[in-house]
C-alpha cells in the first residue's frame, strides 16, 4: 500500500460519519486528507443501516442535524455526485398515550425549524395509507418529504468524491495508535507505517471507545444489538408503502428494494459486549423474526399474507443521554471525535460531516451549534435533554 507519511487530517474510520467529513474538509479547501478504514467502506454499523432519512426528533439538535442534512440526500447528485439511493416515501411517526402532548409539542418545534410536519388522525392516515390499522392511533405526526436513503451508497458517493477533490482513502488499514507528545496528537500508527499529522478525528462507530483508549481517552459507549427482519411485501400492501416509526408497536419499517418490507425489530434489541463486536451473529432467530411479523401485521394486517425472507443484524453504538459525542478530545490538542450516534447517524450524516469539518478548520461549527454534544457533557453534570422527550 501507498502509505501517504504526512496528512493535514487523518480520519480513523470509513462509515457514513467518517466519508462524510472527509467530504466536507476537502469541498471546504482542505488538500492533505487521509481516512483510515480497517476493512472496507460501509463495514460497521453503516453498512447494516435501516437508511431511514426523517426529520421528526424530541428536541431540536438532533432536528436541526436531521434537517440540515436532508437536501444532501434529497440533490446527492448535485451536492455530492452520484446516487445515494433516496426514496420519497412520505413518513408517519406514532408515539405512546402518555407522549401525545409532546408529539403536539414536537410536531411544533419542528415547524418553527422550518421542517414540513402537521399531525394527523386516524381518518387522515387512512387517506395517506388505507392499509394501515390505525384503530390504536388517535393521532400522529406526518412528514410527506421523508423516506430512506441506500447507505452503502451515500458513503461510498461520499468517499468518491472526497477522492475526486485529493482525500486519500486507505481501505484495509487499521490503525493501532495515535502518538501524543506534550498533549498534543503527532500522527497515526498502522500496521503500513506511521502517517504524521497534527489532526485526528475518530469516527470509529462501535468500536470509538477501543480507539480513544489510545489517547488515554475512557468513553462509556453502550452497544447494541439491533435486529432487522426481512418480510416479501404481499400484492395487497401497495410497495412502495408509507415509511412508518410504530412506537405502539416499538418496530419501524419500511419500503425495500426487491419488493419487500423491512422491519426494525427494536422490540428484540439486546445489550452487548465490546467482545462481541467482531463475532455477534448476523442470523436471527425464529423468535425473532416472528415476533416481528406480527407487530408488523398489528399494524399492517394484510401483511399476514407477507413471507419471512432473511434478515440481518447490526450493532448501534448508544451515550449515556442516547445523543452523539462530537467536538475536541479534552487534553489532547487536535484529536477530535464523532462517534455514539444511536439510531440517527445515517440522517444525520451530512451535516455531522460539515460541523465536524467546520470545527476542524475553522474552530466553530456554524451548520449546527453542536458545543451542547461536546465530550466533556457527562464529567460537567449536563447531559443533553430537551423539554419534551419522549418517555
Ligand atoms: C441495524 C441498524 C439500523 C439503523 N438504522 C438507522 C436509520 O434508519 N437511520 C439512521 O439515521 N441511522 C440508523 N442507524 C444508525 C446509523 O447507521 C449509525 O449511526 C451510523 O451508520 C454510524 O456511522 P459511523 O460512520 O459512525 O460508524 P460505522 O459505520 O460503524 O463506521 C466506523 C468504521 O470505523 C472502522 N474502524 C473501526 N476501528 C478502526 C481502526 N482502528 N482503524 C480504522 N478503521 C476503524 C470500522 O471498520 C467501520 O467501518 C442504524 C444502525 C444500525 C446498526
Amino acid at each position: 500500500m501507498d502509505l501517504p507519511t504526512t496528512a493535514d487530517v487523518v480520519i480513523i474510520g470509513g462509515g457514513v460519519i467518517g466519508t462524510s467529513i472527509a467530504f466536507h474538509l476537502t469541498r471546504m479547501g482542505c488538500r492533505h486528507v487521509v481516512l483510515c478504514e480497517r476493512t472496507r467502506l460501509a463495514a460497521g454499523s453503516t453498512g447494516m443501516s435501516s437508511g431511514l432519512v426523517r426529520m421528526h426528533y424530541d428536541n431540536p439538535l438532533e432536528a436541526e442535524l436531521a434537517h440540515k442534512s436532508y437536501p444532501t440526500f434529497a440533490h446527492f447528485d448535485e451536492m455530492v455526485g452520484g446516487e445515494c439511493g433516496f426514496v420519497r416515501t412520505g413518513f408517519l411517526r406514532t408515539v405512546r398515550q402518555h407522549n401525545l402532548e409532546r408529539l403536539k409539542a414536537n410536531v411544533e418545534m419542528l415547524q418553527r425549524l422550518g421542517v414540513k410536519t402537521w399531525l394527523v388522525g386516524p381518518d387522515d392516515i387512512r387517506e395517506l395509507a388505507p392499509y394501515l390499522n390505525v384503530d390504536d392511533i388517535p393521532l400522529a405526526a406526518y412528514e410527506p418529504d421523508s423516506g430512506y436513503a441506500d447507505p452503502y451508497l451515500t458513503t461510498t458517493g461520499f468517499a468518491r468524491a472526497a477522492r475526486r477533490k485529493g482525500a486519500h482513502i486507505l481501505q484495509g488499514l487499521e490503525v493501532t495508535g495515535i502518538p501524543v507528545r506534550a498533549s498534543r496528537v503527532v500522527g497515526v500508527e498502522t500496521k503500513a507505517g506511521t502517517i504524521a499529522t497534527g489532526t485526528v478525528i475518530i469516527a470509529a462507530g462501535p468500536w470509538g471507545a477501543r480507539v480513544a483508549a489510545s489517547v488515554g481517552l475512557h468513553l462509556e459507549l453502550k452497544l447494541v444489538y439491533h435486529p432487522v427482519v426481512m418480510v416479501e411485501t404481499p400484492p395487497q400492501v401497495p410497495h412502495p408503502h408509507l415509511t412508518v416509526i410504530d412506537r405502539l408497536n416499538t418496530i419501524y419499517l419500511r419500503p425495500e428494494t426487491g419488493g419487500l418490507t423491512l422491519v426494525g425489530a427494536s422490540h428484540d434489541n439486546r445489550v452487548v459486549g465490546p467482545e462481541d463486536l467482531d463475532t455477534y451473529s448476523q442470523t436471527l432467530s425464529p423468535e425473532t423474526q416472528f415476533s416481528a411479523l406480527e407487530r408488523l401485521c398489528n399494524r399492517i394486517p394484510a401483511m399476514e399474507h407477507g413471507r419471512l425472507r432473511k434478515g440481518h443484524a447490526g450493532i448501534i453504538t448508544k451515550t449515556a443521554d442516547e445523543h452523539a459525542l462530537l467536538g475536541p478530545v479534552p487534553g489532547v490538542e487536535g484529536c477530535y471525535a464523532a462517534l455514539g450516534f444511536s439510531g440517527h447517524g445515517f440522517k444525520e450524516a451530512p451535516a455531522v460531516g460539515q460541523a465536524m469539518a467546520e470545527l476542524v478548520l475553522n474552530g466553530r461549527a456554524q451548520i449546527v451549534d453542536i458545543t451542547p454534544l461536546r465530550l466533556t457533557r457527562f464529567a460537567e453534570g449536563r447531559p443533553y435533554h430537551a423539554a419534551n422527550e419522549y418517555r
